[in-house]
């Protein structure tokens, strides 16, 4: 009996517990369905390698990628400790959050993080694609504010790096009324003379995503990021974006760049050179317009008498 309890019962449960997947090493690429290891993945920005399709980025490795190593340092924010409108589908909201959490490593749907680019301060709110879908709640808007906030104590511009499947219908009204609060926030930085650069990576479904588009002075995309509406289906594939079925109403970031809407495709890997030249462009002081004295030479020359 002892035995039996002490060793065999033991090494058989262990025998018998799940391994690490052999699949969740390797991830498949939603685009050209090559799968890749994921740590070579990790190592390219989850860029797949073999057809440059950028996959979604968790907001710490955003930090990694735009912010000076050693330099950067999160600022906390708050945490989505309401559930107002005792919302439950499936599951309940709060067990939904607590899932979110664990996934994802992070508080809520909005992180923010500040530090340098490339010796410049500047502070960066990034969207978590893993916290049910990036959606936009009350917490994700109070982070963004405090984004705001933050860049305008610091004299810092600000980068927003946007990726989220819609509203979070969950917080109700309180989601609603989050997106004029971020508008007037980022509207400040402007007064203040401080930019605004907005990063669109995918999924970029909301209203949210329109606001920032709204107040900033330039706008990037990742190249086939998808712009639209937010998703009809809030819940389905919450946790998994980039796997969202295609419809109507949404086209890839190139194609808002035909239209004027975003400024610049920029691949992730240059995204942080990207926006330190921008940063740098903005920050010289403009030449006043007395220096001008171009004018555009006739299309056609003028019939020229001596040739007559
Ligand atoms: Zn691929």
């Amino acid at each position: 009996m002892s035995w039996l309890t002490n060793f065999v019962r033991p090494t058989l449960k262990r025998w018998m517990q799940p391994r690490p997947a052999r699949e969740a090493q390797w991830v498949a690429c939603p685009k050209c369905g090559a799968t890749t290891f994921h740590r070579d993945l990790d190592a390219n920005w989850r860029v797949c390698p073999h057809c440059d399709h950028h996959l979604t980025l968790a907001a710490a490795r955003r930090f990694a990628l735009l912010l000076d190593e050693g330099s950067w340092s999160r600022i906390e924010v708050p945490g989505a400790a309401t559930d107002p409108l005792k919302f439950r589908d499936a599951k309940r909201y709060a067990d939904r959050l607590k899932e979110a959490a664990a996934l994802s490593h992070e508080a809520e749907a909005v992180a923010v993080a500040h530090g340098r680019i490339s010796d410049e301060p500047a502070v960066v709110a990034a969207f978590e694609p893993q916290f049910l879908g990036g959606s936009f709640g009350a917490a994700a808007g109070e982070a963004l504010v405090a984004a705001a906030e933050l860049a305008a104590l610091q004299d810092a511009p600000l980068v927003v790096v946007t990726g989220s499947m819609g509203l979070r219908v969950q917080d109700g009204a309180l989601a609603l009324v989050q997106g004029p609060r971020v508008g007037l926030a980022l509207r400040k930085l402007a007064e203040r003379g401080l930019p605004v650069i907005a990063v669109l990576a995918d999924p970029a479904f909301d209203a949210v995503t329109e606001g920032v588009l709204q107040q900033a002075d330039v706008v990037l995309a990742e190249p086939g990021a998808r712009l639209g509406p937010p998703a009809p289906d809030p819940f389905a594939a919450l946790d998994t974006p980039e796997f969202v079925a295609p419809r109507a109403g949404v086209r890839e970031a190139e194609a808002a760049r035909a239209e004027g809407r975003v400024d610049r495709i920029a691949d992730r890997r240059d995204l942080k050179g990207e926006i330190a030249a921008i940063l740098d462009i903005l920050r010289r002081p403009m030449p006043s317009a007395t220096i001008l004295t171009y004018r555009p030479k006739p299309s056609i020359a003028a019939p020229d008498a001596s040739d007559a």
